[in-house]
Protein backbone atom coordinates (compact mmCIF):
# COMPACT_ATOMS: atom_id res chain seq x y z
CA UNK A 1 0.00 0.00 0.00
CA UNK A 2 2.25 3.08 -1.21
CA UNK A 3 -0.83 5.53 -0.46
CA UNK A 4 -2.87 5.44 -3.97
CA UNK A 5 -6.13 6.34 -2.86
CA UNK A 6 -8.67 7.80 -4.60
CA UNK A 7 -12.23 9.13 -3.66
CA UNK A 8 -15.65 8.91 -5.25
CA UNK A 9 -18.45 10.93 -4.72
CA UNK A 10 -22.53 10.17 -5.25
CA UNK A 11 -25.56 10.72 -3.95
CA UNK A 12 -26.88 7.03 -4.51
CA UNK A 13 -30.31 8.38 -4.14
CA UNK A 14 -30.35 4.81 -4.39
CA UNK A 15 -27.17 2.75 -4.76
CA UNK A 16 -27.50 1.23 -8.34
CA UNK A 17 -25.57 -1.18 -10.86
CA UNK A 18 -23.90 2.01 -12.45
CA UNK A 19 -22.32 2.70 -8.83
CA UNK A 20 -21.37 -1.19 -8.23
CA UNK A 21 -20.04 -1.21 -11.60
CA UNK A 22 -17.51 2.05 -11.68
CA UNK A 23 -16.48 1.26 -7.66
CA UNK A 24 -15.29 -2.11 -9.29
CA UNK A 25 -13.92 -0.45 -12.03
CA UNK A 26 -11.74 1.72 -10.47
CA UNK A 27 -10.78 -0.62 -7.69
CA UNK A 28 -8.93 -1.44 -10.39
CA UNK A 29 -6.87 1.39 -10.69
CA UNK A 30 -6.23 2.24 -6.74
CA UNK A 31 -5.39 0.67 -3.61
CA UNK A 32 -8.04 2.01 -1.71
CA UNK A 33 -11.07 3.57 -2.48
CA UNK A 34 -13.30 6.40 -0.07
CA UNK A 35 -16.44 5.94 -1.69
CA UNK A 36 -18.27 9.94 -0.07
CA UNK A 37 -22.11 9.19 0.34
CA UNK A 38 -23.14 13.02 -1.01
CA UNK A 39 -25.49 15.47 0.66
CA UNK A 40 -25.61 12.61 3.59
CA UNK A 41 -27.72 15.05 5.34
CA UNK A 42 -30.81 15.07 3.11
CA UNK A 43 -33.81 12.63 3.26
CA UNK A 44 -37.58 12.40 2.50
CA UNK A 45 -37.98 14.43 -0.23
CA UNK A 46 -38.42 13.27 -3.90
CA UNK A 47 -35.18 13.46 -4.95
CA UNK A 48 -33.32 12.26 -2.01
CA UNK A 49 -35.32 9.99 -0.77
CA UNK A 50 -33.34 8.03 1.24
CA UNK A 51 -31.22 9.00 4.62
CA UNK A 52 -27.51 8.75 4.52
CA UNK A 53 -27.20 5.87 7.15
CA UNK A 54 -29.87 3.69 4.61
CA UNK A 55 -27.90 4.75 1.96
CA UNK A 56 -24.72 3.52 3.83
CA UNK A 57 -26.79 0.04 4.45
CA UNK A 58 -27.13 -0.40 0.74
CA UNK A 59 -23.56 0.28 -0.17
CA UNK A 60 -22.42 -1.93 2.28
CA UNK A 61 -24.30 -4.70 1.33
CA UNK A 62 -24.46 -4.32 -2.77
CA UNK A 63 -20.20 -4.27 -2.04
CA UNK A 64 -20.51 -7.53 -0.11
CA UNK A 65 -23.02 -9.51 -2.25
CA UNK A 66 -20.46 -8.35 -5.17
CA UNK A 67 -17.54 -10.14 -3.40
CA UNK A 68 -15.84 -6.74 -2.81
CA UNK A 69 -13.02 -7.22 -0.42
CA UNK A 70 -14.36 -4.88 2.78
CA UNK A 71 -10.05 -4.04 3.74
CA UNK A 72 -10.46 -2.15 -0.10
CA UNK A 73 -12.75 0.90 0.72
CA UNK A 74 -13.95 3.10 2.92
CA UNK A 75 -17.51 4.62 2.95
CA UNK A 76 -17.93 8.24 4.54
CA UNK A 77 -20.91 9.95 4.52
CA UNK A 78 -20.36 13.71 3.81
CA UNK A 79 -22.79 16.26 4.69
CA UNK A 80 -23.73 19.72 2.17
CA UNK A 81 -22.18 22.77 3.19
CA UNK A 82 -23.33 25.77 1.76
CA UNK A 83 -20.02 27.15 0.22
CA UNK A 84 -19.11 25.48 -2.87
CA UNK A 85 -15.36 27.35 -2.09
CA UNK A 86 -14.88 25.71 1.33
CA UNK A 87 -16.33 22.55 0.31
CA UNK A 88 -13.08 20.61 -0.78
CA UNK A 89 -11.68 21.44 2.90
CA UNK A 90 -14.65 19.99 4.42
CA UNK A 91 -14.57 16.86 2.58
CA UNK A 92 -10.81 16.64 2.88
CA UNK A 93 -11.88 17.24 6.94
CA UNK A 94 -13.79 14.02 6.78
CA UNK A 95 -12.19 11.55 4.49
CA UNK A 96 -8.82 9.68 5.03
CA UNK A 97 -5.94 11.22 2.57
CA UNK A 98 -6.58 10.53 -1.34
CA UNK A 99 -4.83 11.82 -4.48
CA UNK A 100 -7.45 11.59 -7.38
CA UNK A 101 -10.64 12.31 -7.43
CA UNK A 102 -13.05 10.10 -9.84
CA UNK A 103 -16.61 12.04 -11.17
CA UNK A 104 -18.55 13.01 -13.46
CA UNK A 105 -19.90 15.87 -11.89
CA UNK A 106 -18.80 19.11 -13.69
CA UNK A 107 -19.08 21.88 -10.26
CA UNK A 108 -17.04 18.55 -8.47
CA UNK A 109 -14.56 18.56 -10.89
CA UNK A 110 -14.04 22.18 -10.78
CA UNK A 111 -13.95 22.70 -7.19
CA UNK A 112 -10.99 19.90 -6.74
CA UNK A 113 -8.96 21.29 -9.71
CA UNK A 114 -8.72 24.77 -8.43
CA UNK A 115 -7.36 23.15 -5.55
CA UNK A 116 -4.92 20.91 -7.72
CA UNK A 117 -5.85 17.71 -6.86
CA UNK A 118 -6.57 15.53 -10.03
CA UNK A 119 -9.52 15.12 -11.31
CA UNK A 120 -10.92 11.61 -13.76
CA UNK A 121 -14.02 11.13 -15.83
CA UNK A 122 -14.83 7.47 -14.97
CA UNK A 123 -16.93 6.21 -17.53
CA UNK A 124 -20.66 5.89 -17.46
CA UNK A 125 -22.47 2.48 -18.42
CA UNK A 126 -25.63 2.06 -19.13
CA UNK A 127 -26.45 5.51 -18.44
CA UNK A 128 -30.18 5.63 -19.83
CA UNK A 129 -30.81 3.11 -17.39
CA UNK A 130 -28.69 3.08 -14.83
CA UNK A 131 -29.11 6.34 -13.24
CA UNK A 132 -30.96 7.12 -9.59
CA UNK A 133 -33.48 9.65 -11.26
CA UNK A 134 -34.62 6.65 -13.38
CA UNK A 135 -34.86 4.02 -10.87
CA UNK A 136 -37.03 6.57 -8.67
CA UNK A 137 -38.88 7.18 -11.43
CA UNK A 138 -39.78 3.78 -12.27
CA UNK A 139 -40.07 3.25 -8.28
CA UNK A 140 -43.06 5.90 -8.74
CA UNK A 141 -43.93 4.07 -12.19
CA UNK A 142 -44.16 0.62 -10.33
CA UNK A 143 -42.53 -0.35 -13.50
CA UNK A 144 -39.21 -2.69 -13.39
CA UNK A 145 -37.02 -0.65 -11.34
CA UNK A 146 -35.86 -3.61 -9.26
CA UNK A 147 -33.71 -5.02 -12.25
CA UNK A 148 -31.62 -1.78 -12.13
CA UNK A 149 -30.24 -1.82 -8.79
CA UNK A 150 -28.09 -5.11 -6.77
CA UNK A 151 -30.75 -7.69 -5.57
CA UNK A 152 -29.42 -6.47 -2.02
CA UNK A 153 -30.75 -3.04 -2.47
CA UNK A 154 -33.75 -4.62 -3.49
CA UNK A 155 -34.20 -6.11 -0.38
CA UNK A 156 -32.56 -2.80 1.65
CA UNK A 157 -35.62 -0.59 0.03
CA UNK A 158 -38.23 -3.02 0.86
CA UNK A 159 -36.79 -3.85 4.61
CA UNK A 160 -37.59 0.43 4.83
CA UNK A 161 -40.40 0.15 3.13
CA UNK A 162 -38.63 2.90 0.05
CA UNK A 163 -41.01 2.15 -2.32
CA UNK A 164 -43.98 3.20 -0.06
CA UNK A 165 -42.12 5.92 1.03
CA UNK A 166 -41.24 7.67 -2.82
CA UNK A 167 -44.88 6.96 -3.68
CA UNK A 168 -45.93 9.03 -0.22
CA UNK A 169 -43.47 11.86 -0.87
CA UNK A 170 -45.13 12.67 -4.33
CA UNK A 171 -48.22 12.83 -3.37
CA UNK A 172 -46.93 15.52 -0.72
CA UNK A 173 -45.40 17.54 -3.71
CA UNK A 174 -48.44 17.23 -5.56
CA UNK A 175 -50.88 18.16 -2.63
CA UNK A 176 -48.32 21.31 -2.15
CA UNK A 177 -49.52 22.32 -5.68
CA UNK A 178 -52.57 22.46 -5.52
P1 LIG B 1 -29.29 11.05 -9.85
O1 LIG B 1 -30.02 10.77 -11.14
O2 LIG B 1 -30.13 10.99 -8.63
O3 LIG B 1 -28.43 12.30 -9.92
P2 LIG B 1 -27.01 9.39 -10.48
O4 LIG B 1 -27.31 8.11 -11.17
O5 LIG B 1 -26.51 10.54 -11.32
O6 LIG B 1 -28.28 9.80 -9.64
P3 LIG B 1 -25.36 10.04 -8.26
O7 LIG B 1 -25.77 9.51 -6.97
O8 LIG B 1 -25.67 11.46 -8.63
O9 LIG B 1 -25.95 9.07 -9.38
O10 LIG B 1 -23.81 9.75 -8.37
C1 LIG B 1 -23.07 10.36 -9.34
C2 LIG B 1 -21.77 9.63 -9.56
O11 LIG B 1 -21.98 8.22 -9.66
C3 LIG B 1 -21.24 10.06 -10.92
O12 LIG B 1 -20.32 11.14 -10.78
C4 LIG B 1 -20.59 8.82 -11.46
O13 LIG B 1 -19.24 8.78 -11.03
C5 LIG B 1 -21.33 7.67 -10.77
N1 LIG B 1 -22.35 7.08 -11.66
C6 LIG B 1 -23.68 7.30 -11.65
N2 LIG B 1 -24.30 6.57 -12.61
C7 LIG B 1 -23.34 5.86 -13.22
C8 LIG B 1 -23.32 4.93 -14.30
N3 LIG B 1 -24.43 4.56 -14.95
N4 LIG B 1 -22.13 4.42 -14.67
C9 LIG B 1 -21.00 4.80 -14.05
N5 LIG B 1 -20.94 5.66 -13.03
C10 LIG B 1 -22.08 6.19 -12.61
MG1 LIG C 1 -26.38 12.55 -10.55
Amino acid sequence: MNGNRGLLIGRMQPVHKGHINVIKDTLEEVDELIIGIGSADKSHTNSNPFTGGERILMLTKALRESNIDPSRYYIIPLEDISCNSLWVGHVKMLTPPFNKVYSGNSLVQQLFEEENIKVIQPPLFNRTEYSGTEVRKRILNNTNWEELVPPAVVKVINEIKGTQRIHKLNQKEISELI
